[in-house]
């Protein structure tokens, strides 16, 4: 009885899935209006990776009937706990380089007077539905209306749990002078959907990089590079729009503070690149977060111990794990999982290193 249950539950999901498919089809452009024939990661229809160029892995749906057979993923072994956030220390005058983590990739990042966010999302879920698809189940551990006055926000990529409308959209509207710094590609959603962008001019705030560029942003006392950076992922906001706009990391370049945020990963060459050229890092946040099942999590996401290897090879002096413990359901393992075989990874490693998890709403201090 059971199994028939099931059987009928799958069907419905993958109609619904089926019809939402079909209508973003015929949404979806299919060129790349950013396409430069020199560059070797563009397409005239998007771009690709450097290393695997474009892993569109079969099985997506024999990954959902396993997990829904299985029962996957389970509940978290105990309720994930976050911390009531330090705003005291957050709203401080300080110059001492701060990190808070809001949730998933979302992060508060201070340094030099400056305050900036990753892939800002408080939305309820990971999803195009709002009836369906991962659903929050930590609160963000900071209040929106707590931020202090965002200067700017980076972007890593396009997927549902990294970019969401609704917070880019009040982020716009409540924080004025806050500019995007997103990937090539994306500067043309914004000009769809969010009000007050502004692409061209003085009053420019949606700025589009490429791999390898970097823009400035004034510090009180020193200039701040953020550069974009080739990383193992991919793109999509609807099916057929795989790899038509951008993917990449962050690295946030200040004399005092050097930090890079991993957008979401699978393991490649691209890390050891970005520790050679960038010089190694005081501080790197790295998804850590949404690696099973490894046959079908492989290329598009690191497993913890992958993430030590990306650590050492992007030559961070320290790491937290960040893409875990908030959206239900994205991956086989349960929300808790990753700092579990995180700490399990550590101890295998040829080195000790120090990469750690924050609780939901914690800030890291560095000096
Ligand atoms: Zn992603
Ligand atoms: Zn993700």
């Amino acid at each position: 009885m059971l199994k028939f249950r099931k059987v009928y539950l799958f069907l419905a999901i993958t109609t619904l899935a089926g019809a939402f498919l079909a209508a973003c089809v015929s949404m979806a452009p299919r060129s790349n209006p950013d396409y430069d024939v020199s560059k070797p990661h563009h397409r005239p229809d998007g771009f690709v990776n450097r290393y695997i160029e474009r892993s569109d892995k079969p099985g997506l749906w024999r990954w959902q009937w396993e997990r829904l057979r299985d029962g996957l993923p389970k509940p978290p072994a105990a309720p994930i706990v976050g911390v009531r956030p330090d705003l005291e220390l957050i709203n401080s005058e300080s110059t001492q380089p701060r990190v808070t983590w809001v949730g998933h990739s979302t992060l508060l990042v201070q340094v030099d007077g400056l305050n900036l966010l990753t892939d800002p999302h408080w939305g309820q879920r990971a999803s195009p539905f709002s009836f369906a698809g991962p659903k929050r189940h930590q609160p963000p551990g900071m209040p929106f209306n707590k931020l202090p006055s965002i200067d700017a926000v980076v972007i890593s990529h396009n997927h549902w749990d990294h970019l969401d409308q609704e917070t880019v959209q009040t982020l716009m509207d409540r924080h004025s002078g806050i500019r995007f710094f997103v990937p090539l590609g994306i500067q043309h959603w914004f000009k769809k959907e969010i009000k007050g962008t502004v692409l061209e001019g003085p009053a420019r705030n949606v700025i589009a990089l490429d791999w390898d560029q970097h823009a400035n942003i004034k510090g009180k006392t020193k200039n701040l590079e953020l550069h974009f950076l080739a990383v193992q992922h991919w793109s999509a906001r609807s099916i057929g729009d795989r790899y038509e706009t951008l993917w990449g990391s962050w690295a946030f370049m200040h004399p005092d503070f050097r930090f890079w945020f991993s957008g979401d990963l699978a393991y490649s060459p691209d890390t050891k690149a970005i520790g050679d050229r960038m010089g190694g890092f005081d501080l790197a946040a790295i998804a850590i977060g949404a690696y099973e099942p490894r046959w079908f999590m492989k290329d598009s996401h690191l497993n913890p111990k992958e993430a030590l290897q990306a650590m050492t090879d992007v030559k961070a002096k320290a790491a937290m794990g960040i893409h875990w413990g908030t959206f239900d359901g994205m991956s086989d393992e349960p929300l808790d999982q990753a700092p579990k075989d995180l700490e399990i990874a550590k101890k295998e490693f040829a080195l000790p290193l120090n990469f750690f998890v924050l609780k939901h709403g914690e800030s890291w201090v560095g000096r």
